[in-house]
This record gives C-alpha cells, structure tokens and sequence, in this order.
C-alpha cells in the first residue's frame, strides 16, 4: 500500500505508475489522479485553443488580408479576400494537425 501525494487516499502500488527515478520505483501520485490532472490540463489548452481560434478569426478582417497581401484595402476584392482567407485557415489548420500527430493526440 502507498499514499498517493494528491488525494492522500492509501491505494495498492498497482494503482501507481512505475517511476524509476524514485525509491519505491512508483509515481507519487496514483493513476486516478494523474488521469485528471491530464483532462484538467488538456481542457484548459482547449480553452486556450478556441480563444486562439477567436482572434484568429478576427485577424481575418479585410485589412489583415489587405496587409498580409501587401495591397491598398480599396483595391481588395471580395473574391481575393475569400481565397486568401481560405488560404490562410488551410495553414493554420495544417499546422494544428501537425502539432497534434506530433503531441500523438
Ligand atoms: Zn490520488
């Protein structure tokens, strides 16, 4: 039997994960809890990623485009808009699946 540093519930090892880099060979803290703190944190990057995808959405203005298009804002037309825009959410969006196969999610 084991605490666990977190709940300070009294579990069996089994409940905790092997690390060796402590006496016991086991985690300080039992899998239920380090189960939660991963869904905690993965909700708040969640959070974060949907504020992100807010602002980008915002940087989408026609004068962003117009910007990141190097031209006058009076000169845009609604199609160029529509393909740069579309441009740019194919990058964004092939970088986050990027990142996350690389976060093997
Ligand atoms: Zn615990």
């Amino acid at each position: 039997m084991k605490r666990c540093s977190t709940c300070g519930e009294e579990k069996s090892t089994d409940s905790f994960t092997n690390n060796r880099s402590r006496e016991d060979g086991k985690a300080t803290q039992c899998k239920s809890c380090v189960k939660k703190y991963r869904r905690e944190y993965r909700l708040k990057n969640e959070e974060k990623l949907d504020l992100k995808s807010k602002e980008y959405v915002k940087a989408l203005e026609p004068w962003y485009i117009a910007q990141v298009l190097r031209m006058p804002l009076s000169q845009l037309t609604p199609e160029l808009i529509e393909l740069k825009r579309a441009q740019l959410e194919m990058t964004r969006l092939t970088k986050q699946l990027k990142k996350e196969i690389q976060n093997g999610n």
